[in-house]
């Protein structure tokens, strides 16, 4: 065999770079290498030739053929480099995680304004000692009305107040069958609260036909008007969190006597006359009075040693003063819009 001739080199390097450079997987760029240093790579078998040169074109060729392995080597862990980081990009693209990013909030719920409310009554008649009971939403005619001292022909009565089922039962219009539900099962002295939902026929700015409401009644002996105003002046002033001015009108209900509606001084306007209290100064805010004997009778308390005081009020009422919301339709209508704004209280 002749010498190795320079053209020969040339072109083998000039195809090895070639096929390197088109070598596009690891897969590939291995085939190329079997493709010149494989058992009948084309770089194999120029060194195979090597043994039948003399000794002095041996050492000539020898060179070359090694300087053309070298580079061709060089050229494949170069591209196999290149290929690895490539490949490395893309795997990491696949499982990327951009721990920059924000984290996804969730809302958070919170109480219904109303449902606060009630809680913020409930604690302040706790604090002074009443016992929270429940009654039934479907009452019968007796709790509802009889007991309560609330006569047949009573207004309370018409149809247009009230729910009524067809077997005499009804959804009870007010809480106050708590009060003879809770006579009848426990002895005085009575210091009671029942919060619960009522029922009435009636729909506008200031009534839904579902609202809460929070009974109280004390019975014990030589109870007094004077124990009733104490107690509601103090919730009252408690609950507005300042010394807010009252008044107590004397008025009718069928089951207490005497009766009276209590008023606080307007807190929008301090007293001085607004759209708010209709120019009055002042608010209604909560009946009250002393039982009724026949009532006290009716859950089987003799009025002759017991006396005994009742109140109840509207929690829809004392959220819209809280809050100075003016619609009692808003706090129905679930508007997250308008709940959000009471989220932090
Ligand atoms: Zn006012």
């Amino acid at each position: 065999m002749a010498l190795l001739d320079d053209l020969q080199l040339k072109t083998i390097l000039a195809s090895a770079q070639e096929a390197i450079a088109k070598a596009n997987s690891l897969a590939e760029l291995t085939h190329c290498r079997v493709t010149y240093f494989g058992k009948k790579g084309h770089v194999t078998l120029l060194l195979k030739q090597l043994g039948s040169l003399s000794p002095d074109e041996r050492k000539v060729a020898g060179k070359q053929i090694n300087d053309l392995k070298q580079e061709l080597e060089q050229l494949l862990e170069d591209k196999k480099n290149t290929l690895e980081i490539s490949l490395g990009d893309t795997e990491l693209k696949k499982t990327y995680l951009d721990i920059t990013l924000p984290g996804r909030q969730s809302s958070v719920g919170s109480l219904h304004p109303i449902t606060h409310t009630k809680h913020k009554i409930i604690n302040i008649f706790e604090k002074l000692g009443f016992v929270i009971s429940e009654g039934p939403e479907i009452e019968n005619e007796f709790y509802n009305f009889e007991a309560l001292n609330i006569g047949p022909n009573h207004p309370a009565r018409a149809m247009q107040d009230t729910f009524y089922f067809a077997n005499q039962l009804l959804l009870r219009t007010h809480t106050s069958p708590v009060q003879i539900r809770y006579m009848q099962e426990n002895p005085p002295p009575i210091k009671m609260l029942a919060p619960g939902r009522v029922y009435r026929c009636d729909f506008d700015v200031t009534h839904t036909p579902m609202f809460h409401q929070v009974e109280g009644l004390l019975v014990d002996k030589n109870c007094t008007f004077g124990d009733l105003k104490y107690i509601l002046n103090l919730f009252l002033s408690h609950f507005f969190e300042k010394d807010i001015p009252t008044r107590f009108r004397a008025s009718y209900f069928p089951f207490t006597e005497p009766s009276a509606e209590v008023d606080i001084q307007c807190v929008q306007c301090q007293g001085a006359g607004c759209r708010i209290c209709k120019q009055t100064g002042w608010l209604e805010v909560m009946g009250c009075g002393m039982v009724h004997p026949k009532v006290l009778e009716n859950g089987g308390i003799n009025p002759e040693a017991y006396t005994g005081y009742a109140f109840g009020m509207g929690v829809e009422r004392f959220a819209m003063l809280d809050y100075s919301v003016d619609d009692i339709r808003l706090f129905y209508e679930n508007d997250v819009r308008l709940l959000k704004q009471f989220s932090g209280v």
